[in-house]
């Protein structure tokens, strides 16, 4: 059997007994049309191998294997998707690797080689986990060249957002430091099946060289998740203890004690967390 002869999704989901477990965040994509358009937003695909996290019954690792992936390693949690999975292998000879298991737990780089692209519908419980942790390796570049990923359309915000939003927070300064996001489109909950209860978003994040401002990752998350964790406090208050005298270091750097983490850029973040780095040395 070929790829365009693999039998519809919803026949695969009855053959397997794939009834949708709510526990995992399963909700299905059926239509190849859309899962083929997901795909090709993570652009040119062959000559390189691509990392799926939760391919469920595969409507998406068939795409990712049409549009001319080298190889797709793919880690489901769910056991009962194994087999289906196992017939587009069959399809695609050498092409598909399916780890069994926990995506937080399971480290697939030993079966990529790069250039490496990620594309997920991603499981909502352990999305936006995975991508904090893609965006915070200590070196960088990072292994994968882009991540082409479906969130929650609220986390798909969160992620492009700007400053002076209610959306920006972490998220947004982590996804933009050293990457750059742009949500590519929306899709309605009856795309999916079953249907969520919240609209969803393809967002694309491509990698870049090299950080836009210096900083040290760690150091600069710390910051920015104490800034963010009470967003409504004053800086002073909020950085309180992060280094003994956080107010002469946010005066040494032109940024008003007095004003809120969502006032602050990203470059400002970047040069409060080297002046902290600094204090602390
Ligand atoms: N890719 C499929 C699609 O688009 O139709 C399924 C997407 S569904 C939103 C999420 C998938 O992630 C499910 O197949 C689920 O079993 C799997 N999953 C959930 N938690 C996981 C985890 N921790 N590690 C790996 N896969 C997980």
């Amino acid at each position: 059997m070929s790829l365009e002869t693999l039998p519809p999704l919803r026949e695969v989901i009855a053959t397997h007994g794939l009834a949708a477990r709510k526990s995992l965040g399963q909700n299905f994509l059926l239509d190849l049309n859309l899962t083929g358009k997901i795909a090709r937003q993570a652009g040119d695909l062959s000559g390189h191998d691509v990392l799926e996290i939760g391919p469920g019954p595969g409507g998406l690792t068939r795409a990712l294997l049409a549009e001319g992936a080298r190889k797709v390693v793919a880690i489901e949690a769910d056991p009962r998707c194994l087999p289906a999975l196992a017939e587009i292998g069959e399809a695609a000879p050498e092409r598909l690797t399916v780890l069994s298991g926990d995506a937080l737990k399971l480290d697939p780089l030993a079966h990529l080689q790069s250039p490496i692209k990620v594309v997920a519908n991603l499981p909502y419980n352990v999305g936006t986990e995975l991508l904090v942790r893609w965006l915070t390796p200590s070196t960088w570049p990072p292994f994968w060249d882009s991540l082409t990923l479906m969130f929650q359309k609220e986390v798909a915000e969160r992620i492009v957002a700007q400053p002076g939003s209610k959306a920006y927070g972490r998220l947004a300064v982590l996804s933009q430091f050293r990457s750059d996001p742009h949500i590519c489109f929306e899709l309605s909950p009856q795309a999916f099946s079953p249907p969520p209860k919240v609209t969803s978003a393809v967002v694309h994040i491509k990698a870049l060289s090299a950080p836009r401002f210096n900083a040290e990752p760690k150091l600069l998350s710390e910051v920015v998740a104490r800034a963010f964790n009470q967003r409504r406090k004053m800086l002073r208050a909020s950085l309180k203890g992060i280094v003994p005298e956080v107010q002469p270091v946010l005066e040494s750097v032109g940024i008003d004690p007095q004003r809120r983490a969502e006032t602050v850029s990203l470059e400002e973040f970047c040069r409060l967390s080297e002046a902290i780095r600094e204090a602390r040395a």
